[in-house]
């Protein structure tokens, strides 16, 4: 893996700005920085298309005329651009240790380890692995071997329901929360729930039984910037400014959602922000770079954050790396996916087409 020369640290930001779009225009359409919505302002500035990882990564793909996709976001997002890529296009990711710590709470391994168990209760053949959208390549690949699918925070319902339609049980990785957000929204009850926590779920004795009740079995894993969102915070906007609207991201707590006006994906809360009466309040829970920018873009509306939480991955990602990479286009940090691995997700990928 290389270094980035100090050099590049010691860059003035204008100097920085000036040489990032220097290299865009020579590299013209060979080029495409994708930047995720919770991307910091100063690399938005440099990106040509901005969104949620699924749909960057199909737009850069869509691109012919595109040999090069910078992705600024984290590690799983890069790996998806990788994986959908045409065959003469470049994935780089300007900081490979930006990984998401929701992503890596489901290792392919502790994940092999709890299927195991599951098929041991002789109950596997009736269970659907599902992925979100923010896991490892390797766990999409698992679920595309095992007929499962990937989804988003968008169509986590419909996925739940495909997978009701062709199993008995479904399987959901990583992120419990929007597990039991879509639980509720597909009528999955409580106690049909399984929450599997690969530290203690070996050892439950009572294994065998649980699988067997669950409909839905969930792996206990979190987005630390989402469970920073807390029901008080709620209630103190309402008290303090009751006409307001509050639309929040479904990897908040099942607490937290119950306490919102509106619940959705990143694109859904764009859409929420812009589709508001001009001279409302819009209280936000999702990642401050998101909210700060619908608040600058809609100057008509006030945007707030139901609470200041950002995502440090995220951050890593500055104009200096990206010059790097952009000076070393093609070459450093260069994001790779084994082939077999990219099929089977896929094939994981694919499976969402249907119900999507
Ligand atoms: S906001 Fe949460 S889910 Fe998104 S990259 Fe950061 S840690 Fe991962």
């Amino acid at each position: 893996m290389g270094l980035m020369p100090d050099s590049y640290r010691q860059m003035e930001p204008e100097e920085l700005r000036l040489s990032i779009l220097e290299r865009k225009e020579a590299l013209g359409k060979r080029l495409i920085v994708l930047g995720h919505h919770y991307q910091r302002q100063d690399v938005i500035d440099f990106a040509d298309f901005r969104g949620d990882s699924l749909g960057l990564s199909r737009l850069a793909a869509a691109q012919e005329d595109c040999e090069f996709i910078v992705f600024c976001g984290v590690r799983f997002m890069a790996e998806s651009a990788e994986i959908l890529r045409r065959e003469h296009q470049k994935v780089q990711h300007p900081d490979p240790k930006s990984g998401c710590p929701l992503a890596d709470m489901a290792d392919i391994a502790s994940v092999q380890r709890a299927w195991d168990l599951v098929a041991g209760t002789g109950e596997d053949r009736k269970v659907i692995p599902v992925t979100y959208m923010n896991s490892g390549s390797d766990l999409k690949a698992f679920c595309g071997r095992r007929e499962g699918a990937v989804c988003t925070s968008s169509n986590a319902g419909a996925a739940f329901k495909w997978a009701q339609a062709k199993g008995e049980k479904i399987f959901f990785f990583p992120d419990e929360n929007l597990g039991r957000n879509t639980a509720r929204q597909v009528g999955i009850p409580r106690e049909e729930i399984l929450l599997w926590d690969p530290d203690v779920s070996p050892l439950d004795p009572e294994i065998e039984k649980r699988v067997q009740e669950a409909t839905l079995i969930l792996w206990k894993g979190f987005c630390h910037v989402h469970t920073d969102f807390r029901p008080d915070h709620i209630r103190r906007i309402r008290e303090e400014d009751p006409g307001a609207k509050i639309v929040v991201h479904p990897e908040c707590s099942e607490e937290v959602v119950a306490e919102a006006d509106a619940v959705g994906s990143t694109e859904y809360i764009c859409r929420y922000v812009e589709q508001a009466p001009s001279g409302s309040s819009v209280y936000v829970g999702t990642e401050i770079n998101l909210v700060d920018r619908l608040a600058v873009e809609h100057p008509d509306k006030k945007i707030y954050e139901v609470f200041r939480s950002l995502c440090p991955n995220m951050f890593r990602i500055n104009p200096a790396k990206l010059l790097w990479i952009l000076d070393e286009i093609g070459e450093v940090h260069r994001v790779y996916v084994d082939s077999e691995t990219k099929e089977l997700a896929k094939v994981a990928l694919e499976n969402m087409l249907s119900f999507s």
